[in-house]
């Protein structure tokens, strides 16, 4: 393990046993420290990063695609990752499907009557709208908003005009290759930062989180931890062996200190400079598929949230006593894998594509006031397996692209234009 990982885990650790044990025997005292100390530490190692996710994925996203050796790549590539989202995102959702009937961890009225009715369910956005939305109306907007699939979308068509240009804008691809290294340079500054991050935000988050809710909510707790735990050793171990040719060892060691860093910011979004830094360093990921794969991923692929959704919209059916057609689990499939796309990867947004979810199958929304109390400590957990999914697929692309030859071992594009 690298000694970012170490000091990321102890940090992790120590914060952990601060948040879990100081608020049991003084709690006016952890109210006080996390009131001056953890949770301004804390947000402020978010904002550090945060700083920089806009510029570094609109920035390496133009010199990925500029640097593509065809439009023809480009649309490979995007296929590629868009079969994968859909095939991972199908085999975790089964997973926690099948998981849940499996362990029945809900049953009826678990929680007593009308606790499920305190909760307002959030508005969800309809997936046309999502489709529609993806073109920026006014890409200035779109960052300052930061709404990744309009960054993105502006990005690649920036980039692939650059590329039909050439030699022709010479002086602005080497602009925006530099400013990409300044942003991938203030990663590195920010990470020396991190350890006490992790400490601080897992501490407050753990210290806040509702624990009285898990005594009844524990079966529905480790059914998702199970699953999670199974999809991010099982089934991307399998995937990195046979279709990416790496020993799942080395990609995990690689990929450890952004797998860390997700679990305390519960953010594909806000960790995606450190996983693009980690495949790209560490796992040997060419800057352009790093550049196109995983910030997609941390936008439109959430396997972890995808598992979440499965085992809660059947729990919850188990506990509003109603069974769940065939049809009506590939709804929860399809409207699962669909809500996903335009959400982008922030802390506890899987409960609002939950909404969509549970919705589409007929049961209230309301419903998610049942689990709500114990989901930010799920939340960690998903967001670390999420971005794992992207990764996973960036390892993938890059080494099938290096394989037809249209990236050089160095990551240059050898297909003409
Ligand atoms: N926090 C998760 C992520 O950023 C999304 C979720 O709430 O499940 O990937």
């Amino acid at each position: 393990m690298n000694k970012l990982t170490i000091k990321i885990l102890i940090g992790l650790f120590l914060g952990a046993a601060l948040g879990l044990t100081m608020p049991a025997v003084y709690q006016e005292g952890f109210d006080w420290l996390n009131q001056y100390v953890l949770d301004p530490a804390g947000s402020i190692f978010l904002r550090l990063i945060m700083m920089v996710v806009v510029p570094l994925v609109f920035l390496s996203l133009v010199v990925g695609v500029s640097d593509l050796g065809s439009p023809k790549q480009l649309g490979r590539m995007g296929m590629k990752t868009i079969a994968f989202f859909l095939a991972t995102s199908a085999i975790s959702l089964t997973l926690g499907i099948a998981a849940a009937l499996v362990i029945q961890p809900g049953t009826p009225n678990l929680l007593g009557e009308g606790v499920a009715e305190e909760y307002q369910p959030p508005e969800a956005v309809p997936v046309m709208d999502t489709l529609v939305n993806i073109i920026p109306e006014n890409p200035i907007q779109a960052m300052a908003n930061m709404e990744m699939l309009q960054i993105i979308a502006f990005a690649i068509f920036v980039g692939l005009a650059m590329a039909v240009l050439g030699d022709k804008v010479t002086t602005v691809k080497s602009f925006f290759t530099q400013a990409n290294d300044i942003m991938m340079k203030i990663v590195t500054f920010v990470m020396g930062f991190a350890p006490i991050g992790a400490f601080a935000l897992i501490a407050s988050a753990l210290g806040e989180a509702g624990w009285g809710a898990v005594g009844d909510l524990l079966a529905y707790m480790l059914t998702v931890v199970g699953v999670l735990f199974f999809h991010m050793f099982v089934v991307y171990s399998l995937i990195v062996w046979f279709l990416g040719r790496m020993n799942p060892l080395t990609f995990f060691k690689g990929f450890a200190p952004a797998i860390t860093m997700a679990f305390s910011l519960s953010s594909s979004n806000a960790v995606l400079p450190l996983s693009m830094k980690s495949a790209q360093e560490n796992l040997g990921v060419s800057k352009q598929v790093s550049g196109f794969v995983q910030p997609l991923g941390a936008t439109i692929n959430m396997d972890g949230t995808g598992i979440m959704q499965a085992v809660a919209t059947v729990f919850i059916a188990q506990v509003y006593g109603q069974d769940l057609s065939l049809s009506a689990m590939l709804v929860i499939v399809l409207t699962a894998t669909l809500a996903s796309i335009g959400t982008a990867g922030v802390p506890g947004v899987g409960m609002i594509m939950l909404a969509m979810v549970l919705a589409s199958v007929g049961l209230p929304a309301e419903a998610i006031g049942l689990i709500i109390g114990v989901d930010r400590i799920l939340d960690m957990m998903r967001t670390s397996v999420n971005i794992t999914g992207d990764a996973v697929l960036a390892v993938i692309v890059d080494r099938s692209e290096k394989k037809r030859g249209a990236i050089d071992e160095n990551g240059n594009a050898t297909e003409a234009s």
